[in-house]
């Protein structure tokens, strides 16, 4: 995979050639008196599930309703209020929401007005949906000559670099790039903290990959991963039931469309569970037609379940040739892999061969008309004219209706075997494409909980691998233990794990549970027996348990857990239980 930087600041011409500048857009409607601006699907939405939430506490299944927060800006977003639902019309809301993505801005509108939803914060109809494009314009040089954009992601500037990246791949495929960096996008509403704003960091890959073979090497490493999928005709069919599958199947049943696309869906669900994404909040959504971004075959979203519901935070897509076909043509430069055959590919067929000097002569302007007419003809037609011309002359007829009579002095027609060597093709392209703010929002919300036995004591299981700090240091009081607090940060930052002491004069119980919430891993303790017996206790986060062994025995396998070359129960074989005098928690 070869990493590559490009640009934020873009010219105009590379987004109007990607289909970016006309519709790369979200539907929009305003309020009618006060011209607020809301994000249509948004406002379908948030009344729907209001309504819904407002029917199931009327039929008593709700939880009481959460007492609102004074200090709340009033008005904002749809309130539940209890009233009962026909049974049809609980069907028709839950089939519309589960169909939502799939909705055009006239269907939306329709909506609307069918369903009388209105501006939640105000109570007024809205206008009928309007594009919004989400690029943010700008414009380059000293006199703002030239119009640009603000990326809305990467991926472009992938696709320009393409030669390159080809040429450093000894020209063959697949390989990929892989880019992170911040993109642009001029959301209607951004909310939610980290989940909607407009300035945030991608990471995204683009695997290049031959059209007619789309079998991944590595597929068979990743075969038996079982996923939670929803798919395109699931959603299309108005519900949101998933199925669990492994990739394998997937692919083999069609499903997810080819092996590559299921690798990487694989390595998505790997990467985010081995981060600490809960496997039981993470699902596949396949996108429905109409959904489909303008450059994508087919995508499916990482969605991943916080408090604000279902949230995209990795989109899969089999962007095609899509996007080297448009930048091929726009700029005339061939973005094309070609492959040397083993084998020749060996075509039989007619070949006309013109006596160009001749052709001008007799026909003047025409000859150009001529020549178009007769390269257009398939293969049983130039047969037919070659017996034509072999009985001395053949009459054709051009698009405009002329008729012109051609002489075999003006050309010949001979059937040809011809060898090809090369292979050329337009690779497609498999592009997981990141956003990290939403995966690190999700990731703490998934790791945060508190004790049982005492709730106000925040526990954040963030994996050693993704916790900041991953071991604290707490010596028994400070200064006697100094020499041992420096012995054993130098050995742990020599071994490239990042340490932090606390000898503040807390207890040290109170000392690991601020740590707790800050998620650091383990913890070491340094007592008097540290002193006498070159002894150091080892605190797991989650489960409060604590071994004993050598400092340096403990350093040892501090940093095996941290690599991730063991894990807590293969730590405890390694170390006995601590159950000393000097009592930590
Ligand atoms: P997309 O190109 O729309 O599939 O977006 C790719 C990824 O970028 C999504 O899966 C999100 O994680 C992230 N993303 C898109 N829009 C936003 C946004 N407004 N704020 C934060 N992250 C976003």
């Amino acid at each position: 995979m070869l990493e590559l930087d490009t640009t934020i600041i873009t010219p105009a011409s590379v987004f109007e050639t990607s289909g970016h500048v006309a519709r790369f857009a979200d539907w929009m409607v305003k309020d009618t008196k006060t011209g607020d601006v809301l994000r249509a699907d948004h406002l379908v939405k948030n009344v729907l599930e209001a309504r819904l939430a407002g029917d199931k506490e009327a039929r008593g299944l709700a939880a009481a309703p959460v007492v609102e927060d004074k200090k709340k800006k009033k008005g904002k977003g749809a309130k539940a209020q209890a009233v009962q639902l026909a049974d049809e019309v609980v069907a028709e809301y839950e089939t519309i929401l589960a169909k939502l993505d799939n909705y055009s801005g006239a269907d939306i509108g329709e909506l609307c007005r069918k369903h009388n939803l209105r501006n939640p914060d105000t109570g007024n109809e809205v206008s009928e949906p309007q594009l919004f494009n989400l690029m943010f314009a700008s414009s380059i040089g000293p006199t703002g000559q030239h119009p640009g954009y603000l990326r809305p992601e990467t991926a472009q500037g992938h696709f320009l670099n393409f030669s390159r990246l080809l040429d450093f791949n000894n020209g063959r495929v697949p390989f990929a790039s892989a880019q992170i960096g911040r993109s642009f996008r001029n959301e209607i509403s951004p909310r939610a903290g980290l989940l909607r704003v407009r300035e945030f960091t991608m990471a995204e890959i683009e695997h290049f990959v031959d059209p007619e073979n789309k079998r991944h090497e590595r597929f068979d490493e990743v075969r038996d991963i079982k996923l939670t999928l929803l798919d395109r005709h699931i959603q299309e069919a108005g519900k949101s039931t998933t199925t669990e599958m492994t990739v394998g199947d997937a692919v083999d049943k069609g499903v997810i469309a080819n092996e590559t696309l299921g690798y990487f869906v694989a390595r998505i669900y790997l990467f985010l569970t081995k981060i600490g994404i809960n496997p039981a909040r993470l699902r596949f959504r396949q996108h429905m037609a109409n959904e489909m971004a303008h450059y994508a075959a087919d995508c499916w979203d990482a969605e991943i379940h916080n408090s604000s519901g279902w949230t995209e935070c990795v989109g899969c897509a089999d962007r095609a040739a899509y996007d080297l076909s448009v930048h091929s043509a726009r700029t005339g430069h061939p973005l094309i892999v070609r492959e040397a055959l083993k084998e020749p590919i060996v075509t039989e067929s007619e070949v006309v061969e013109w006596n160009r000097k001749a052709l001008g002569q007799k026909f003047k302007q025409d000859g150009a008309t001529i020549a178009k007419t007769v390269e257009a003809l398939d293969q049983a037609q130039l047969t037919a004219l070659k017996g034509q011309l072999a009985q001395g002359s053949a009459p054709i007829t051009s698009a405009d209706g002329k008729t012109f009579t051609l002489t075999p002095d003006i050309l010949t027609i001979e059937f040809k075997t011809t060898k090809q060597w090369v292979r050329e093709f337009t690779p497609n392209v498999i592009e997981p494409s990141f956003g990290l703010g939403r995966i690190l929002y999700t990731l703490l919300e998934h790791s945060f909980w508190s004790r049982e036995q005492d709730i106000d004591r925040g526990v954040l299981s963030l994996p050693p691998l993704v916790a900041p700090t991953k071991v604290l240091i707490v010596p028994l009081s400070a200064r006697v233990f100094d020499p041992l607090v420096k012995e054993v940060h130098a050995k742990l930052r020599k071994a490239g794990i990042f340490s932090r002491v606390d000898d503040s004069n807390q207890s040290i119980g109170k000392r690991y549970s601020r740590n707790d919430e800050l998620g650091t891993p383990y913890g070491v303790t340094l007592d008097f027996a540290s002193i006498q017996k070159r002894t150091m206790t080892l605190r797991e986060r989650d489960t409060m348990e604590q071994r004993i062994g050598g400092i340096d025995e403990v350093v040892e396998v501090l940093i095996e857990l941290v690599n991730g070359s063991m894990d807590w129960a293969q730590a405890c074989e390694r170390l006995p239980a601590y159950d000393g005098v000097q009592a930590v928690e």
